[in-house]
């Protein structure tokens, strides 16, 4: 799929008539099996969120598709089918507390779906919340908190509760534990592989942190500017990292163990900007292994060993 928007003009763009577009998400394409955690990683801006958001419904994709069971997310179904699709997709976000109404109780905030969906009468709204918050392992006092009143660990622990209430089947986690205290990451990653496996979910999760996202998927995509660069099993992609993208991304999580020592793939220059795209690879800019062909041709992703795609000019199989 690809998404585009509409860049703000300059002057000079308004004199000349020319219009510039933001090429958020440009040809990615991926699967993710029932029951798996696919990771999404990258530098902020390469299009993670954007995917998220296309997945969600929050976007339509310029062009291409996105397809759940066999529906089409965007197009083909009725309204009322896309809307029995969009309730099996939910999402937990970054800021707890930023997705959590200060003027609701909590009890409201996780009946909330419930009631948008119309599902159940109130009394059997109120036993289905008060079962969620115990399997997210928040006390039943809870339901009649305000989210301020609680820690931001609780609080990431309702937004999981709200995600859960309508029984979903697939989950987008964008961040879920990057605006959480250290001490609490774990307990709130823990949780959401128990209830993984106890709510029979699938999980898109995005994430910065490698460490994190090593625990937590199955499969690891690298995007780099709105693409895939690399995406294979997560112990093959941490033993065997093929793009130097992969490679610097890699290089940054600390070991730790003072006595080793990493030999690093440098890492130069910042991020180019989407509205004005490098020819060839796009990471060409900064790669440390650039040739010639690389300004020039596009590489495609491609599969170099079983599962294990990579779209690098080093692992060109034509050349
Ligand atoms: Fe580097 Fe060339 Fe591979 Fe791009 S295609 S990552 S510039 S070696």
């Amino acid at each position: 799929m690809t998404k585009q928007f509409p860049a703000a003009r300059s002057i000079s763009d308004f004199l000349a008539g020319k219009r510039r577009t933001v090429r958020a998400v440009d040809g990615v394409s991926f699967t993710i099996r029932r029951g798996d955690t696919l990771g999404l990683v990258g530098e902020s801006g390469c299009g993670k969120t954007t995917t998220a958001k296309i997945i969600l419904g929050m976007y339509r994709p310029t062009s291409g598709s996105v397809r759940f069971e066999g529906h089409d997310l965007h197009k083909g179904t009725s309204r009322a089918d896309r809307r029995t699709v969009r309730r099996d997709i939910q999402a937990v976000f970054q800021d707890p507390a930023a997705s959590l109404d200060p003027r609701m109780k909590i009890g409201q905030i996780i009946e909330e779906p419930l009631v948008i969906h119309d599902q159940g009468t109130p009394a059997n709204r109120r036993e289905t919340a008060l079962g969620i918050l115990q399997a997210v392992g928040l006390k039943r006092e809870t339901y009649s908190r305000y989210a301020h009143e609680l820690s931001g660990g609780q609080q990431q622990r309702v937004a999981i509760a709200r995600a859960l209430i309508l029984k979903p089947k697939l989950i987008v986690l964008d961040e879920p534990v990057s605006a959480l205290d250290m001490s609490v990451r774990a307990q709130v990653l823990n949780l959401l592989q128990d209830i993984q496996a106890s709510f029979d979910l699938t999980y898109l999760f995005i994430a910065h942190d490698l460490s994190v996202v090593r625990y937590m998927c199955h499969n690891i995509a690298v995007m780099y500017l709105g693409r895939i660069v690399e995406i294979c099993e997560t112990q093959e992609l941490f033993e065997n990292p093929l793009h130097p993208y992969t490679k610097a991304l890699l290089d940054a999580v600390p070991i730790p163990d003072p006595t080793k020592i990493r030999e690093r793939v440098p890492l130069s220059g910042s991020i180019p900007s989407p509205m004005n795209l490098p020819t060839g690879c796009r990471f060409h800019t900064r790669c440390p292994f650039v040739m010639d062909v690389c300004s020039k041709v596009d590489p495609v992703l491609q599969e170099v060993s079983k599962g294990h795609f990579v779209a690098c000019h080093l692992y060109d199989t034509k050349r």
